[in-house]
C-alpha cells in the first residue's frame, strides 16, 4: 500500500470521531450506494451486496445494500428481501468469526430526516458487544403500555387498510 492510499484509509477510519464525516456527504454529488466501490463488496447475490462500511462505527461494521436505488423496504421484491435475510445471517456469523463479537444490531433508518447522508435503502449490521455504542436516549413517557396499545387498536381499520394496500402495491413483484 502506498503512502497516499494508506492516508486515505486512515481518513476513513477516523472520520467518525474527528468530525470529518459531517462534511463528507455534502461534497459528494452522486449517490454513493449507486456508485459502490467494488473493492469493499465482500459478497453479492440477486442484486444485493454485502459491503464493508467505509465510515464504520466499529470494526466489522457491514452494510446490506440493494443495487437498485430504492428508498424504502416496501419497494423490495420478495427475492431481494429473502436475499437480505440471508445477508443478515452471513454478517452475524462472520462478525462472530472474525471479531469474536456474538451480538449484532441491525439498523435501518427510515423517514424524512433520519437518513442524513443518502436516501438509497441500506441496512447497517453493527457488531454489538456493549451498550456504549448506539445507546438509546430514552424519553419520559406520556402513556402507559395499555394506553399506547389502545391508541393503535383504535386505528385497527386503518391498519387493515394498510395491510391490504401493501399487498396490492408491493407484493408479488
Ligand atoms: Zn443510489
Amino acid at each position: 500500500m502506498d503512502e497516499e492510499t494508506r492516508k486515505k484509509q486512515e481518513y476513513y477510519r477516523d472520520a467518525r470521531i474527528n468530525g470529518d464525516y459531517d462534511n463528507i456527504w455534502k461534497t459528494t454529488g452522486e449517490c454513493v450506494f449507486c456508485a459502490l466501490n467494488e473493492k469493499y463488496v465482500i459478497y453479492e447475490e440477486n442484486g444485493v451486496a454485502l459491503v464493508v462500511q467505509l465510515f464504520a462505527y466499529i470494526d466489522g461494521h457491514l452494510l446490506i445494500i440493494p443495487r437498485r436505488h430504492i428508498r424504502s423496504v416496501k419497494e423490495l421484491t420478495s427475492i431481494e428481501w429473502e436475499t437480505m435475510r440471508k445477508m443478515m445471517y452471513i454478517a452475524k456469523k462472520m462478525i462472530r468469526d472474525i471479531y469474536g463479537i456474538k451480538g449484532m444490531q441491525i439498523i435501518q433508518k427510515d423517514g424524512v430526516g433520519s437518513q442524513s447522508t443518502v436516501d438509497h435503502l441500506h441496512f447497517h449490521c453493527i457488531p454489538f458487544d456493549s451498550p456504549d455504542l448506539n445507546q438509546w436516549n430514552f424519553r419520559k413517557l406520556k402513556n402507559t403500555p395499555i394506553e399506547n396499545t389502545a391508541l393503535y387498536i383504535a386505528k385497527k381499520p386503518e391498519i387493515e387498510k394498510l395491510a391490504k394496500r401493501f399487498a396490492g402495491k408491493y407484493q408479488n413483484e
